[in-house]
């Protein structure tokens, strides 16, 4: 077949090509092909909130990746889901918005990413979201953005505002906006929905962009390998409906494939550590042995409880109140359908000493258990689950090619817990939540503790407790970080790969490091950041500007 040619090729339409096919196209001058590996997301699994649980395990939309055994859980593998979609993994998240905290940002420019502060950053937030909620029965919004950040407070379960309370009994800090200006507290989380429905990366930006002549799309096609010009990067080979074919940039080729997979394409492209390329059969382009490497994520516990009052497990098990639900969906799009299961947490400090919040906590109204290769089963007895994320891990761990076939799943070894600091903060995390448990309005709705009992264990008992239960939060990051040089990064603080030309990485593997919350709202800040750099470099070059 012959080959295409386009300005601009994004590989991924997760929540970063979004962005960008968007903001590329935007002025009209410039062509951009959006590739796909998975197909369309317009199912009712993706789009009603609640549906969450369906796609966690559902290889039509999502990778379900196993991780290596991971030494420091016990030897454990985790499951690793991805999204494989349009949209990708902002179409199968839980939907919780977080930008992270002021010195997340300050500490990536701090290791080399100049101009990536929180300064700088704040207003790209500002302009990327439009805030809603109801007041008095009416939906009130703030700012202009595509994408539609909902707070819940309305709707949350009324087992939400106990957990609120007990924060206050226990002295912690409550807030009504985890990303406003109490930023520190437990409160009610905000979510990426719009009017009931999920607001994904492509329903924000992609679904808006469809109509421009200058934006294709091609879907379920994998693309295999970056095509290169000596150091140049010139297009893509991609495979599908079982043939391989090419596509030309005349400008830029940018790699939004997520943390897992933006590092294997790189390495399938001949781009990594020269010796396990060569391990694998590959050609080596550069020696660039931080890709795959600096891999961050968020690893949390869940201590789950049985209730003396109803939660959402009384709501969400029996039929009646299932039909009942599902009718006031398709009436009004509200009730629980149309609200994830995270409804409450926020960002607490572990200890008087902490100078900045290090723990994320979560009360989920409702409990439920996960069996293999099925949806989460909501329990049938009222409960509630308890739950604690190291905000700012230490250990880093790495992705890599398990073998030059593009079919492959990569090789994910975590490496968690590897540092002295990351297991300290599990115990710390632990302690904290201890202080929430014992306060007199959790003392009134605990009827009985399923898992160990946190508030009974010693130091040693809670960090093997941990390592035995604790598992991801879907947070992968930094496997293409930004840095300074080729030593300790991948990218420059443009996301342009170091040595390379016309060929930027852009997605959250470019975080420097991981941010202290969820991923899905800094990693859709950097594409539009990412997309001002591109639009500014272009213009430098003597190209169209929007
Ligand atoms: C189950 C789950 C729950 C989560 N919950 C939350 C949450 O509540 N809040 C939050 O903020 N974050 C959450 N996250 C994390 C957040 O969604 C991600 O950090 C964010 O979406 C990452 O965006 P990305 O653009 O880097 O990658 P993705 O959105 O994963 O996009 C990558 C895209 O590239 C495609 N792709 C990959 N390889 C190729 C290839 N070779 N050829 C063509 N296409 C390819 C993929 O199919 C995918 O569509 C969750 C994630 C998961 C999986």
């Amino acid at each position: 077949m012959a080959s295409m040619e386009f300005d601009f090729i994004v590989v991924g339409a997760g929540s970063a090509g979004c962005v960008l096919a968007d903001r590329l196209t935007r002025c009209g001058r410039h062509s951009v092909l959006l590739v796909e590996a998975g197909g369309s997301d317009r199912k009712l699994k993706i789009r009603v909130p609640i549906g969450y649980g369906f796609t966690f395990m559902d290889p039509s939309v999502n990778w379900c990746y196993d991780t290596e055994p991971d030494p420091e859980l016990n030897g454990r593998s985790a499951y690793w889901p991805r999204g494989k979609v349009i949209g990708g993994s902002s179409s199968i998240n839980a939907m919780v918005y977080c930008r992270g905290l002021p010195h997340d940002f300050d500490d990536w420019a701090e290791s080399g990413a100049e101009g990536w502060n929180w300064d700088k950053v704040r207003p790209v937030f500002e302009r990327t979201e439009t805030k809603a909620r109801r007041r008095d029965g009416r939906l009130e919004t703030t700012g202009n953005g595509p994408l539609w950040v909902t707070d819940e407070a309305d709707q949350a379960h009324p087992v939400t505002e106990r957990f609120i309370h007990a924060a206050s009994e226990a002295g912690w800090p409550t807030t009504t906006d985890l990303n406003g200006a109490q930023k520190e507290g437990l409160g009610i989380f905000h979510n990426t929905t719009r009017k009931g429905w999920r607001c994904s990366a492509s329903d924000a930006f992609l679904r808006p962009a469809l109509g421009r002549g200058n934006l294709a799309v091609i879907s379920s096609a994998v693309v295999e390998r970056i095509l290169f010009d000596g150091n140049q990067a010139t297009g893509i080979a991609y495979r599908h409906d079982g043939v391989t074919h090419n596509a030309m940039a005349r400008r830029e080729v940018i790699v939004s494939s997520g943390a897992v997979n933006s590092p294997k394409l790189l390495q399938l492209s001949g781009l990594g550590p020269a010796a396990r390329l060569k391990d694998k059969g590959i050609e080596v382009r550069a020696d660039l042995p931080e890709i795959g490497g600096g891999l961050q994520d968020h690893l949390a516990i869940n201590y789950y409880y049985e209730a003396t009052v109803p939660t959402l497990n009384n709501r969400l098990q029996p039929w009646p109140s299932r039909v009942t639900a599902a009718l006031q969906y398709a009436l009004t799009r509200r009730g629980m359908l149309s609200l994830g299961i995270n409804q409450c947490g926020g960002f607490i400090r572990s200890s008087a000493q902490a100078t900045r919040a290090d723990m994320q906590i979560y009360c989920n109204p409702a409990t439920y258990s996960t069996g293999s290769g099925t949806a989460p089963q909501i329990d049938p007895e009222p409960g509630f689950l308890l739950s604690f994320q190291p905000c700012r891990p230490t250990s880093r761990g790495r992705i890599d090619i398990a073998s030059d076939d593009p079919r492959a799943p990569p090789k994910i070894s975590p490496n968690s817990l590897t540092t002295n600091e990351d297991r300290d903060a599990v115990i710390r995390g632990a302690r904290l939540l201890g202080e929430l448990i014992k306060t007199p309005t959790m003392a009134k709705i605990i009827k009985s503790t399923r898992q160990p009992d946190p508030t009974s264990m010693s130091d040693s008992d809670l960090l093997a407790d941990f390592k035995q239960r604790a598992s991801t939060v879907y947070h992968p990051t930094c496997t293409c970080r930004m840095g300074t040089d080729a030593a300790n990064s991948v990218l420059d603080a443009r996301l342009r790969v170091h040595g390379m030309d016309r060929l930027r990485v852009i997605d959250a593997s470019a975080f420097p490091n991981v941010t202290s919350g969820n991923t899905n709202a800094p990693t859709i800040m950097l594409a539009q950041r990412g997309a001002d750099v591109i639009l500014e470099d272009t213009a430098a070059a003597g190209g169209p500007v929007q």
